[in-house]
């Protein structure tokens, strides 16, 4: 499966199903805080809200706006102190890394994904290889390492970009 995005990662809103998938974030967040002696803040329950109504990829900013639009004031400090006990809990997961741009992505309720970006016009295409997934795996277990994440990005030039190019 694989699903293109413009270049703001802006993808068909899935709507569908978000409550349950909110419980279970909201569960596993809590979870992960009360392991670390924390709370459920209304302020992170709110940013993980945030997280839940983004479809597609999204930046800090991006989700500081949202929360503030909805009369939260969250600063954008709490929300990136927020994001690496969201990552840590399966909640969020870091989306696509450039000179110029930092995004992120839900990662509860969805599988896992790496993504080609386009040098050109900056559109991104998530893909599922398994194979690399496999090879990463076995690489990582030769030094010893169990995997807890990746972040795999693949740069070129996408076939519209290539279509105004003359050999
Ligand atoms: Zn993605
Ligand atoms: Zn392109």
């Amino acid at each position: 499966m694989s699903l293109s995005l413009d270049k703001n990662g802006a993808a068909p809103a899935d709507a569908s199903g978000q409550e349950p998938l909110l419980a279970a974030a909201l569960g596993r967040f809590e979870g992960l805080l009360a392991a670390r002696g924390l709370r459920l803040t209304a302020a992170r329950r709110a940013i993980v809200e945030a997280v839940l109504r983004r479809a597609g990829h999204f930046t800090v900013e991006a989700l500081v706006a949202d929360l503030r639009s909805r009369g939260l004031a969250a600063s954008k400090a709490t929300v990136y102190r927020a994001l690496p006990l969201l990552t840590e809990a399966g909640i969020l997961a870091s989306a696509v890394l450039t000179a110029d741009e930092r995004t992120y992505e839900r990662a509860v309720g969805r599988e896992h994904h790496d993504h080609l970006v386009c040098q050109g016009c900056g559109k991104v295409v998530e893909f599922e290889y398994e194979a690399i997934e496999v090879l990463q795996r076995e690489l990582a277990a030769r030094y010893g390492f169990t995997l807890e994440g990746h972040l795999h990005q693949l740069f070129g030039r996408c076939a519209d970009c290539r279509k105004g190019d003359t050999k």
